[in-house]
Formats: structure tokens, sequence, C-alpha cells
């Protein structure tokens, strides 16, 4: 009687789990979402990493200083403007071998594309801001990647973001936005050298832990009607923050 009193709420929890039907996994990588059925809380159900111990976004809180961090090492150039909708987001894209490239601790990442999430992914001491800007670089073989968050606050219109933010295309897959004018990214950048880091994942499915993270703890400025441009687009296309499960952040 004892066992059969201890069996039965197990076999009623695992009956109760959701979308256990393989067919609600079939093409997850275009229907997750922010909102829904495919919603973030639910992107572990079809897809295990997600609901990795190490996953990202997470608040940014309890940081400890680290001597042995540097100003962050990158080189940034002059690039065409070739901004992509991804559906989820818009992308700003660098040809492979552009030469935009960030060392970190010794390993080399070159820049592939910086997106935007309406609103931030990261919160510091639970403040959110209006818009999260991630720069994505891999190191030579792929296998790893550092991503350099920037916290975008309301306030003065942003002069970067004003040389193709009202040019997202609409819908996702369509043209890209290529005027063949050139931008430089370093001149988003905010002037304040500090930033944060911990090791976590993509955002966004597969959220693979791979990632290093660099959270810039300026935030940079852009206006009310910029940062409309983007969430009128892809409302909102913020994950949730993740439990930090004792991580270790470190600031410089
Ligand atoms: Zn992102």
């Amino acid at each position: 009687m004892l066992l059969l009193g201890l069996a039965l709420p197990v076999l009623v929890l695992s009956s109760c789990l959701p979308d256990e039907d393989p067919d609600e996994c079939v093409d997850f990588d275009t229907t997750w979402g922010y909102e829904g059925e495919h919603a973030p809380e639910s992107w572990d159900i079809c897809l295990a990493d997600c609901g990795g111990g190490s996953q990202s976004p997470i608040d940014i809180t309890g940081a400890v200083p680290d001597p042995d961090l540097a100003p962050l090492d990158f080189t940034y150039h002059d690039e065409p403007i070739k901004l992509v909708n991804k559906g989820h987001t818009a992308e700003f894209e660098y040809e492979a071998g552009s030469g935009n490239v960030l060392v970190f601790e010794g390993e080399e990442y070159e820049l592939e594309q910086f997106h935007f999430h309406t609103s931030s992914e990261h919160t510091v001491a639970g403040q959110q801001y209006e818009m999260e800007v991630h720069l994505v670089h891999k190191n030579a073989d792929k296998t790893k990647a550092v991503v350099m968050g920037v916290l975008i606050a309301q306030g003065s219109e942003n002069p970067f973001l004003a040389t193709f933010i009202d040019h997202i295309p609409p819908t996702k897959s369509s043209t890209p936005y290529e005027p063949g004018t050139e931008v430089n990214v370093a001149d988003f950048l905010p002037a304040d050298p500090g930033y944060y880091t911990y090791g976590g994942s993509l955002t966004t499915p597969p959220c693979s832990e791979v990632v290093t993270w660099l959270l810039r703890k300026a935030p940079v400025e852009a206006s009310a009607e910029q940062i409309e441009r983007v969430h009128e687009l892809f409302e909102f296309n913020n994950r949730p923050v993740q439990a930090v499960n004792g991580r270790e952040i470190r600031e410089f």
C-alpha cells in the first residue's frame, strides 16, 4: 500500500507534462516565438538545451571586480550597411572575413552581426532597459561565441541608429536594406569602458551554452521614436531572465 501511494503521484505528474507529442516540435526553428504555444517558457520542451543550467539572459547582480580583466580589445571598421529582417529581429550583417574582430582572454572572435531586442534581455539589479543590442562574434571554428551586449535607454536620438533604423525591411526575408553607405559600429558603443562578463547561452533557440557575455555597463541613448521603430516590427522579443545557478559574474 505504501509503495502504491508513492507511485501514484509520479504517474499523475508525468501524464500532465505538456506537449509531449513530437509533432509539436516539427519546424520548431521557424515556429518558436515570444508568446503563445512556443513562448520562451516552453522552448525546453522541444530543445533540451534551452532548459540547461547556464542560460541567458540573467539579472546582473553581485558582480565581482576582477583585476585580471582588461579593457575590451576590438577592431571595427567602416562597413556597408546591410540590414535584414530575420523575423524575430533585425540584423546588421557583416561579410565573412571582414576583419572586424574582438580578442578576449587570448582568443580572436570575428563579428558576424548585431541585432536588437525590445525590451532589454539582461537586467541590472532588476532594472530593465528599453532595448538591447547584441554584437555576435564567433571564434575561427565557430564553436564559441562572444556577444557584446549594449543597453539602450530612452533619451536623445542615436546618430548611429539614425543611419538605418527607419529602413528596417518590413517583413521576414524581404530584400535587405543596402543603401551603399558605410558605418562603423565602434561609433555606437558607450565611451565608458566598463563591462560585466559571465558564461551563458544564446538567448534564442537553440540556446547553446557556448557564449561568453560582455555586457557593457553604460547604456547608450536612443529616442522614443527610434525604439518604437524596432518595437512596432518585432513587438516584445526579449527572453525573460534565467536562473544564475551560482555562476560567477565578473566586472571590469
Ligand atoms: Zn540577441
